[in-house]
């Protein structure tokens, strides 16, 4: 297993309290983004397309409390842009183990050495390093040479002082099963405490459109990797067994967006932390005015593809509580890899995609400068290209 006993223990009772209490909706996960500067630009990255004022925002150590004060879910995961860029870091996470949460703290490593004696090892704490597979295919996600290499000494450094470490691991349409088989392999042998793994989501701002998965591809490549790790169990994957069992195309789970609400400095993300449709100004707001039925696989073209942990965890755990017995089975027998895959939805009445991304930037652009400036003269400035020179799929706003 790849969470702690204790850890599973106490979100098991969250769980149970939500169901006894009748909460149709519930959070599982915080994702909270402190900020979205980041010290790579990797190729299928979608969060960082941003002109310098937003690039340059952060989420004040208050306003990250009131975050998960205001929503309650028992796990919090920081992720970005590069959470080790920014300065209350440290204090965040203090400030959420205080308050009893499950910490992961999502990091590319390259600051991880330098920054490492800013915090303390504690059974919920988790450094959770980004790394895309083995060095050939991690440099190549990253589009940096290296990376792979200070990844990997960072785990050993954060092993060496008595961190929990876990990966985060996103697949693209390149993946080789057997060369992410023998990956999974070489990271259990370095001791990790998990592996979190995950198709890509196919983000419209992404540089690389190329290499995202479809929802078959995304099957029949989990089905090849498992299939060499007796369906999942030879390694200590921080998912549930249901949800490596959707990926194996076994279920085809409605997505669970609310399970993962995501903080932003925008606000509260709607309507997932891989779609920013809008924004909310509390968590009650997204949860009570966010038109959930408008999203989702069959419901919204952006959906079509997508099978990300992030949106159907949280479905899979449901399943889980629903169906033990079920659960059970799969966790014993581990996952199955070869027969029929289960019906998916079908796409025929989807609505088609809204392009929103531009007049969103628009507006935080006027919030930030009237804020600094006292007044909202200043409007922002539309250029036809993205702010990674590549061309976007609407106007961008220009940072000036
Ligand atoms: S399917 Fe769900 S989780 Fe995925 S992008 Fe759509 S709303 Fe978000």
């Amino acid at each position: 297993m790849g969470i702690p006993l204790r850890q599973a223990a106490r979100i098991g009772t969250y769980l149970v309290r939500q169901k006894l209490s009748g909460r149709k909706r519930y959070p599982l996960v915080l994702m909270l983004e402190p900020l979205f500067r980041c010290n790579l630009a990797c190729a299928g990255c979608g969060k960082i397309d941003y002109p310098n004022e937003i690039l340059n925002q952060r989420l004040s150590y208050d306003e990250c409390m009131e975050a998960i004060d205001e929503c309650g879910a028992p796990v919090v995961s920081i992720a970005g842009g590069e959470p080790l860029l920014h300065k209350e870091m440290p204090e965040i996470v203090k400030g959420y183990l205080a308050r009893g949460k499950f910490v992961i703290l999502c990091t590319n490593a390259l600051l991880l050495a330098k920054k490492i004696d800013d915090y303390t090892p504690n059974e919920a704490f988790t450094w959770s390093i980004h790394l895309d597979g083995n060095e050939a295919m991690h440099d190549k996600s990253v589009c940096q040479t290296g990376v792979y290499e200070k990844a990997v000494e960072a785990i050993r450094l954060a092993k060496s002082k008595g961190f929990q470490v876990s990966i985060n691991c996103t697949l693209f349409n390149d993946a080789d099963p057997a060369q992410t088989a023998a990956f999974f392999d070489e990271m259990k042998e370095l001791g990790l405490n998990g592996i979190t793994v995950s198709p890509g989501y196919a983000y419209e701002r992404a540089p690389d459109q190329q290499h995202f998965l479809n929802r078959t591809k995304t099957k029949e490549l989990f089905r090849g990797i498992l299939a060499r790790g007796r369906g999942g169990k030879a390694w200590p994957f921080t998912q549930s067994r249901m949800f490596l069992n959707f990926l194996a195309g076994n279920e085809a789970y409605k997505c669970t967006p609310w399970g993962n609400p995501t903080r932003t400095v925008f606000g509260w993300q709607k309507p997932c932390y891989l779609l920013g449709e809008g924004y909310a100004k509390t968590f009650r707001e997204l949860m009570d005015d966010t038109e959930w039925d408008k999203y989702g696989v069959g419901h919204y073209e952006k959906c079509a593809d997508c099978m990300v942990h992030s949106g159907f965890e949280a479905s899979a755990v449901d399943d889980m509580i629903r169906h033990p017995i079920k659960a059970l089975g799969v966790a014993i027998r581990g996952v199955r890899t070869d027969g029929a895959m289960a019906q998916d939805i079908p796409l025929d009445n989807q609505r088609p995609a809204d392009f929103v991304f531009s007049r969103h930037v628009e507006t935080k652009l006027a919030e930030i400068r009237t804020a600094k400036h006292g007044s909202n003269s200043h409007k922002p400035r539309i250029t036809r290209t993205g702010g990674t020179g590549k061309p976007g799929p609407e106007p961008m706003v220009a940072a000036e």
